[in-house]
């Protein structure tokens, strides 16, 4: 058997790489560029972390559990997505701060824009169909 065919047949079925994969592959470059920056025995222990992490790289796309694998991305991807909009969401928070204030719903905790106007208000939440009363 040629090499080649050996290696199409090692890779057959194994999971590959992910978005998760990927952050931690730069997870793992981050640490490592951290630990040139700090001397002492915590050098030692940010190298350590970034091994483990190469190491679990390395098994989440050779793992031919691709249900698994696929689970643990779509965690992933949520816990992306929470903490993107979160910063979307202060971004805007500041780059509309002249016309519009940000406030949660107290029935839905759904996030709410609302025009800027000084003075107390009573806000119906277009969600749940909440009144609650906002001072801006
Ligand atoms: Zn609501």
């Amino acid at each position: 058997m040629k090499f080649r065919e050996k290696l199409a047949r090692f890779f057959y079925g194994r999971y590959g790489s992910d978005q998760l994969n990927n952050f931690i592959l730069i997870l793992c470059v981050l640490l490592l560029i951290a630990a040139m920056l700090v001397r002492g025995p915590a050098s030692y222990i940010i190298r350590g972390v970034s091994l483990l992490l190469l190491v679990l790289n390395i098994l989440r796309t050779m793992s031919k559990n691709v249900t698994k694998r696929r689970a643990e991305n779509a965690v992933f991807l949520k816990i992306l997505y929470a903490v993107k909009s979160f910063f979307i969401r202060q971004f805007n928070r500041i780059r509309y701060i002249k016309s519009y204030r940000y406030r949660k719903c107290p029935g839905c905790k759904n996030h709410l824009r609302l025009p800027y106007k000084k003075g107390s208000h009573t806000v119906k939440c277009p969600r749940c169909g909440t009144g609650f009363n906002v001072k801006l």
